[in-house]
């Protein structure tokens, strides 16, 4: 395997096709989980990170079958179109449970797959959620060394993934049928939350569903708080300074609407680069991360403590069987480990 350095200099001055190569072997090198290849990454993440930042981070999310991987195509090619460079990643919250994939067993993108501007990376295939959200970050500061001006971070809609994304984008979009304002119990109200737009694909199956959708979750929004269509004069200037979600119809497989969506996100980063929001943005995920990867790696070194894993079965079965409150064993076995240290 290269070298950090030599991986770093292809990474941020070779030529696209050597670029190519060199960020795929940094990504497996930030996957490896041997000892000295975490080293060697962590030397090749810190020289590479002063390259990092300019790219957009965008964060798209919906429910198998929404339509993600059409559109993603369709955007990513009109992207090109207008001489930028894009790189998709992808984070398949089943890989964590199952070890299978639900949205790596198809032929996905294939025009954008073979474009030399795009850069397509499946989700990391194995480990828990925490850590295949940590490697797709880093492949994404990877990525945006190499120049991409967008990076696309893509994941299926089921809970935590979806939280992991809106962690590490610039801006949260979530895709929805047309008949999800029929239930709309459906719309979960932490996920509208964590969007910053919601797209309502395969408009041209029925656009009258589509208006009415786009309709309903406007207003399960408002209800929600977060679109504010009653405004007092003072709340209408700070209104322009900052943004609102926003909800638009889409056809990816007609490519309808894509050309707005793009004007949307300008507009969004514009105003969130002026108003400051989305460097806070940035600075608050990374000391986010910071603190989610030190809780997880405690935690691991709690599980492997000798003292810890020999009073573990026990403990475990008596807060099981009602013998021990629980909160009385997590401090005992806290303070087994402490003694060890
Ligand atoms: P994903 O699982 O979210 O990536 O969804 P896909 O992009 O694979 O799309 C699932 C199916 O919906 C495919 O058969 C697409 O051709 C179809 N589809 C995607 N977008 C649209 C759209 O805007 N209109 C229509 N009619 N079909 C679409």
């Amino acid at each position: 395997m290269q070298g950090p350095s030599e991986l770093f200099n292809t990474v941020v001055n070779g030529t696209p096709l050597a670029q190519r190569r060199a960020i795929a072997k940094s990504i497996t090198l930030l996957e490896s989980t041997r000892t000295d290849h975490r080293a060697q990454g962590d030397e090749l993440l810190t020289a590479l990170l002063p390259h990092t930042g300019k790219a957009f981070r965008l964060g798209i999310s919906g429910v198998p079958g929404v339509g993600k991987s059409t559109f993603i195509e369709v955007l990513g090619l009109y992207l090109i179109a207008q001489g930028q460079r894009v790189a998709v990643l992808t984070i398949d919250p089943s890989s964590s449970v199952s070890g299978g994939s639900i949205l790596g067993d198809k032929t996905r993108m294939e025009m954008l797959s073979v474009n030399e501007r795009a850069y397509i990376r499946p989700s990391p295939s194995s480990g828990t959620l925490g850590g295949v959200a940590e490697k797709t970050r880093e492949a994404m500061l990877v990525c945006e060394a190499a120049g991409y001006d967008v990076v696309i971070v893509e994941t299926v809609g089921v809970g935590q993934s979806e939280t992991a994304v809106a962690n590490m984008s610039d801006m949260f979009v979530l895709m929805q049928l047309p008949n999800a304002g029929d239930d709309l119990q459906a719309i979960k109200k932490g996920v509208m939350e964590l969007a910053d737009l919601v797209l309502v694909n395969k408009a041209d199956i029925d656009p009258d569903a589509a208006m009415r959708a786009q309709a309903q979750i406007s207003s399960a929004m408002r209800l929600f708080g977060l679109v504010n269509n009653a405004m007092g004069a003072a709340q209408a200037e700070s209104y322009d300074k900052n943004w609102h979600p926003q909800v638009m119809q889409l056809s990816a497989l007609k490519n309808k609407g894509v050309d707005d969506f793009w004007h949307a996100v300008s507009q969004f980063r514009a105003l969130q680069t002026a108003n400051g929001a989305l460097e806070a943005r940035r600075k608050k995920q990374s000391l986010a991360w910071m603190w989610e990867r030190i809780d997880a790696g405690l935690k691991q070194s709690f599980r492997q403590d000798p003292t810890v894993s020999r009073l573990l079965p026990e403990v475990l079965a008596q807060v099981a069987s009602g013998q021990l409150p629980a909160s009385t064993a997590a401090r005992q076995l806290l303070a087994a480990q402490s003694r060890q240290t």
